[in-house]
């Protein structure tokens, strides 16, 4: 457990108080119940002349984590196909691409070829392997980021030819950036009459490279293709595209220890019981096998790949669907490989318990007001802001009041600006990022207010600039006072 200014000061016999007051006296803003970290705490003690060893007791959870551990030797590591995520303005074609590429690849199975839809697939490019994230769009990204899985290798931000960067462009955008992953953009629709003309095609660069994203044909780095779901065209250069960049990444994964991945998608189904989608990414999952997800943990009963094949095993990047966990895990939950049944039991009950406490628990998100605390406990790095507003002109004026406020101690990000309503989406970006959102003359939708509420996601309303600016200058300060 975390050691918290209560639990230190009852081991020290030091009064919270003096500790609190020493904390400041050495730059740390804390309250009582605030956690601090171990070298900390370890200095803390000795500037009341004691001298502190931290021990953290073992549980089970612990000797789960280290499957997590990256591999010890370099040599184990071999290439691992790429994982991509298709993103995009809605109606750009992104469950059509996702299809054409699916269709155009996958051999017929002696089966027959049932594909069916588990949440991901591979197909194979010039006998490499590339696996897509079968569910579009930025909010289940993000939402799977929330849970802290980074799946996706490569975004592919699909932008229609005769629509252009849209609303959601930019989100998706913002959203890929915020998880700093490389972006292909998939100029779809390009069979569409007198689109693919030099001056359609240059507005579209002019708007991409506006969203930062500078086209390789402009001497940018943003390699952009141009595709049609519709007909196939493009297909293949997309592939071969990622195919490169995976080349570049250099990704790797050492498929000889004990499985871990990631649930994409779960259910209950008939007859079938738990059914899971995972992302293997590090080591072989086999029939047989004792998991932990989330909550859940069992005997992998059955792996079925995404055309329905029974399988026994399933290595690196390699998405398949698995039978046999105890309960119905959370998309995004990260899995494991253990020895026995009876550990992953004991992982899996104190999980339970823990979501249990947690939820009763106070959340600790982000807020102007607990900003400078949260940096001090050193669980914030930066203030994250997303930022909409009323009309262009104003996020403009904000953005430059913000960049003169930051200072090397608090950096100011904005990960997301955008002129028109506080959305749903803005909220899980918030959630997933530690951001807070500000509205400038602009209302949330009602479905962010109940979300942002569920998730203690702090959404602040303005109506006059310097009020932003005076609010944040005083967070990054640390002389916010909560209103009461
Ligand atoms: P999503 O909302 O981004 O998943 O978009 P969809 O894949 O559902 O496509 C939206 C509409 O655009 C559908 O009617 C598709 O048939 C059409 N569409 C998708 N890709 C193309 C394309 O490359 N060319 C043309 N002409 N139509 C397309």
């Amino acid at each position: 457990a975390p050691i918290s200014v209560r639990t230190l000061s009852e081991a020290l016999g030091i009064k919270a108080n003096d500790l609190l007051r020493k904390l400041m006296a050495m730059g740390s803003m804390a309250t009582i119940n605030a956690n601090i970290d171990d070298e900390l705490a370890v200095m803390l003690a000795m500037e009341f002349g004691m001298t502190l060893d931290v021990v953290h007791e073992r549980t089970a959870e612990d000797d789960f984590m280290q499957a997590f551990a990256p591999a010890a030797e370099a040599d184990a590591l071999q290439p691992r196909p790429p994982v991509i995520t298709i993103l995009g303005h809605v109606d750009h074609g992104k469950t059509s691409l996702l299809d054409r590429i699916r269709k155009s690849k996958v051999v017929e199975s002696e089966s027959g070829g049932i594909t069916q839809h588990i949440g991901a697939y591979q197909v194979e490019y010039n006998g490499h392997p590339i696996t897509f994230v079968d569910t579009p769009g930025h909010e289940a990204f993000t939402a799977m980021r929330a849970r802290g899985a980074n799946v996706t290798d490569i975004v592919v931000l699909v932008v229609a030819a005769d629509d252009g960067v849209m609303p959601q462009t930019v989100e998706a955008i913002a959203h890929a950036k915020a998880a700093e992953v490389p972006i292909v953009v998939a100029l779809n629709k390009i069979d569409i009459p007198n689109v693919d003309t030099a001056a359609n095609v240059s507005k579209i660069f002019g708007e991409l490279a506006q969203q930062g994203l500078n086209p390789v044909e402009w001497g940018g780095d943003v390699e952009v293709v141009k595709t049609s779901a519709t007909t196939g065209l493009g297909v293949s250069d997309l592939l071969a595209t990622l195919e490169t960049i995976a080349e570049l990444h250099e990704l790797k994964a050492d498929p000889d220890r004990p499985a871990t991945g990631t649930c994409l998608e779960a259910s209950i189904s008939e007859g079938r019981g738990v059914v899971a989608t995972v992302l293997v990414r590090e080591g072989t999952l086999r029939v047989g096998d004792v998991v932990v997800c989330g909550d859940g943990y069992g005997r992998v009963r059955a792996l079925f790949d995404d055309q329905g094949r029974s399988i026994d095993k399933a290595g690196p990047s390699f998405p398949c669907e698995i039978s046999g966990l105890d309960v119905v895990p959370d998309a995004g939950e990260n899995f494991a490989v253990v020895d026995d049944v009876g550990r992953a039991r004991e992982v899996a009950e104190a999980r339970r318990l823990r979501t249990r406490d947690a939820a009763q628990a106070e959340r600790q998100t982000v807020t102007l007001e607990n900003l400078y605390n949260r940096m001090a406990e050193r669980k914030v790095k930066a203030l994250n802001l997303i930022v909409k507003a009323d009309v262009q002109g104003s996020i403009e004026a904000i953005i430059k009041e913000l960049e003169k406020l930051e200072n090397a101690e608090v950096p100011i990000r904005i990960l997301l600006k955008g002129v028109g309503g506080i959305s749903e989406s803005d909220v899980i970006l918030a959630d997933a990022s530690q951001a807070i959102i500000i509205g400038y003359r602009v209302a949330p939708e009602d479905r962010a207010i109940t979300m942002a509420d569920e998730k203690d996601i702090e959404i602040r309303r303005y109506d006059i600039i310097y009020q932003v600016t005076d609010d944040v200058k005083k967070a990054v300060e640390g002389m916010l006072v909560p209103e009461i």
